[in-house]
């Protein structure tokens, strides 16, 4: 009789860091994220796709078909990890059939919902085909402020609820907040609340222009010096100028390359209407996957940022600050006009934090004389 042999058991953190690691070196593709539908049941009113929660747009989505075509072409390249997110995805028609046929294919499925629209039946589906993940905004915890963001009454109830179901069915769920200036003054109750459920807390704090261009999801924006003492207030800590600059030169980017952060490696984005970038928010090239094949089109698409560099003598170029720095080149190009343009508050933002970290003052990127 042949030994047994057993197959090493290897911690989950570990797995992923390998896998991340191998496919960035060679830009082999792992991670997805799949807009299956911007129809949301709420109005939340720093949205992006809320604009294109509107039955013109929603007529553009990719059908049930074109949906399965696309999973399937994600399993034939090897991606592990699926994203599926909107709008809200329960209010996709087939979300059951598309869910039920990614989860048959073997992806680890990560799923981003309000948390709204969970009941006893939607967490008894999900018990039987559990998702590696479900990540739930959570913005407010209390009702007045949840529902006044939200522009829906009765959506804190419903999340409350849909919280609970999911503790009660032991399903894997994480709290993600948006730090914003209307809940400043509330991040210390929302950590509570996060923490209650046993998880740490986090939060991030950067909002885009809607994706019909319109800014004024802008106006929500903390204040600059907020955010930086954000992280010492809430985290516990705040990154040292060497930690951030040490983040920044592993990427290794020429100092002219528009995108100097992780894009266009192993994650792509693709959109309601199916077309394909790199990650949520970049938009200065797509690929339509009505026209392409999905390997086709992430070679395209990748071929196309690592070629894109900044045309003019932009502060951007060689701003000192960009390891501190937020600014992403689709948001430049609908508040600024251009992609290479600095974005003033992030110039804020990138100053403040650099000013905590090495404890001296700076000169303002964009006061530099050229
Ligand atoms: S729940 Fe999400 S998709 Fe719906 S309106 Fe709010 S932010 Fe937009
Ligand atoms: S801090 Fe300002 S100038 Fe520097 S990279 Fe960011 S947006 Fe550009």
């Amino acid at each position: 009789m042949r030994n047994a042999r057993t197959l090493p058991a290897l911690a989950y953190g570990e797995f992923s860091r390998r896998v991340h690691e191998q496919a960035t070196g060679v830009h082999h593709v792992t991670n997805a994220q799949l807009e299956l539908t911007y129809r949301c049941n709420l109005h939340c009113r720093h949205c992006y796709t809320d604009p294109y929660n509107h039955r013109d747009w929603i007529a553009q989505e990719l059908s049930f078909s074109e949906i399965i075509r696309v999973i399937d072409d994600m399993a034939e390249i090897g991606i592990l990890w699926l994203n599926l997110t909107g709008g809200e995805v329960f209010q996709h028609p087939r979300f059951w059939d598309i869910y039920e046929h990614a989860y048959r294919r073997g992806f680890l499925l990560q799923l981003y919902t309000n948390g709204t629209l969970f009941t006893d039946a939607v967490v008894t589906r999900l018990q039987a085909q559990p998702p590696f993940t479900i990540d739930i905004s959570c913005h407010a915890v209390d009702e007045s402020s949840f529902d006044w963001f939200t522009q829906v009454p009765g959506s804190f109830r419903a999340f409350r609820r849909g919280l609970e179901l999911l503790r009660q069915a032991d399903l894997p769920f994480t709290l993600k907040t948006k730090g914003m200036n209307w809940n400043r003054q509330q991040l210390p109750a929302i950590k509570y609340f996060v923490e209650s459920f046993g998880q740490p807390f986090s939060v991030t704090t950067t909002l885009s222009p809607r994706l019909d261009g319109d800014l004024s999801s802008l106006s929500y924006r903390m204040a600059p010096a907020d955010v930086a003492t954000l992280q010492l207030d809430m985290m516990g800590g705040t990154p040292s100028e060497e930690e951030c600059r040490t983040a920044a030169g592993l990427l290794q980017r020429p100092a002219d390359r528009l995108y100097r952060c992780g894009c266009g490696t192993n994650t792509i984005h693709i959109n309601a209407q199916g077309e394909l970038g790199t990650c949520t928010l970049q938009y200065e090239r797509r690929y339509s996957l009505r026209a392409y094949s999905l390997r086709d089109a992430i070679e395209r698409l990748f071929q196309d940022i690592a070629s894109l560099h900044y045309t003019s003598d932009v502060p951007c170029r060689t701003c000192e600050l960009q390891s501190f720095c937020d600014k992403k080149p689709t948001e430049a190009h609908r508040e600024c006009g251009s992609p290479d343009a600095p974005i003033p508050y992030n110039c804020d933002v990138a100053v403040a934090r650099a000013e905590l970290a090495t404890n001296q003052r700076l000169i303002h990127p964009l006061r530099v004389s050229r």
